[in-house]
């Protein structure tokens, strides 16, 4: 048990901003204390997991078209076989996206030694931070284990979780159609929602474009996670992570 204060309060799932949950739903009838509290809290984050690569492009491009912006959790793999990689990330800057670490390999922490996950994270780590400076990481498969959250807390890095998991990487699993994986999605974010996406899902990869547009309709910021120069791990702001997570260690 030691370690699941603690793991409650740097894994985050959602970022609620420090202002309360004022009780809307995605079509934002509750709000009904003003424009601005509507607007502060009309941030939802949009992640993709399993880049670089022709997806992340897509994304970039349909994000632009709505003005919106996402986080890419990036592996060391497809970094080192990407060509173009120093101009990827330029474009990424331009469009207000961030990039956090999902290790380098794709190594599922659960199967494999403290030793070879550290390794494997660290080369990611080190294959990412040529390009970007790296504030957030999220585990293969969601696995964590006591020794890598040490290692993410050592390297300074929020892990980022979900509150929206889609499942857009199995279709049998989830046994949703592309329309029907938008349809989810854009009934069950709230504010301050993170997103788990796939940009290589073969199942919707070009469906970001009527997500993103049906989300924008819906009066969603599409916003990156944000990252605080300067201030290691959780900052401030990023606090408050919602309980729910704890569930996936029972
Ligand atoms: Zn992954």
């Amino acid at each position: 048990m030691g370690y699941l204060p603690w793991l409650s309060n740097k894994i985050v799932t959602r970022i609620t901003d420090g202002r309360r949950d004022p009780g809307g739903g995605a079509d934002g009838q509750k709000f009904d204390d003003g424009k601005s509290a509507l607007r502060a809290n009309r941030k939802i984050y949009l992640t993709f997991d399993d880049g670089p690569g022709a997806g992340t492009l897509r994304a970039i491009e349909a994000l632009a078209a709505v003005g919106g912006a996402a986080s890419f959790f990036f592996l060391g793999s497809e970094l080192d076989a990407l060509p173009g990689a120093p101009e990827l990330f330029e474009r990424l800057a331009d469009g207000g996206h961030t990039t956090g670490l999902h290790g380098y390999a794709h190594l599922n922490a659960w199967k494999h030694s403290p030793r070879e996950i550290a390794a494997d994270q660290e080369r990611g780590l080190d294959a990412l931070k040529r390009f970007d400076s790296v504030r957030w990481a999220r585990p293969p498969y969601g696995r964590l284990t006591p020794s890598l959250v040490r290692w993410y807390k050592s390297h300074k890095l929020t892990i980022a979780f979900w509150d929206i998991n889609p499942i857009d990487y199995d279709s049998k699993k989830s046994g949703r159609t592309r329309s029907e994986i938008i349809e989810f999605i854009l009934e069950s974010v709230r504010p301050g929602s993170i997103v788990l996406l796939h940009e290589n899902s073969a199942v919707w990869c070009d469906g970001i474009q009527d997500l993103a547009h049906n989300l924008v309709s819906d009066g969603w910021e599409l916003a990156a996670l944000p990252v605080v120069s300067g201030t290691a791990g959780v900052s401030g702001h990023l606090a408050e992570a919602e309980a729910e997570v704890i569930s996936l260690f029972r």
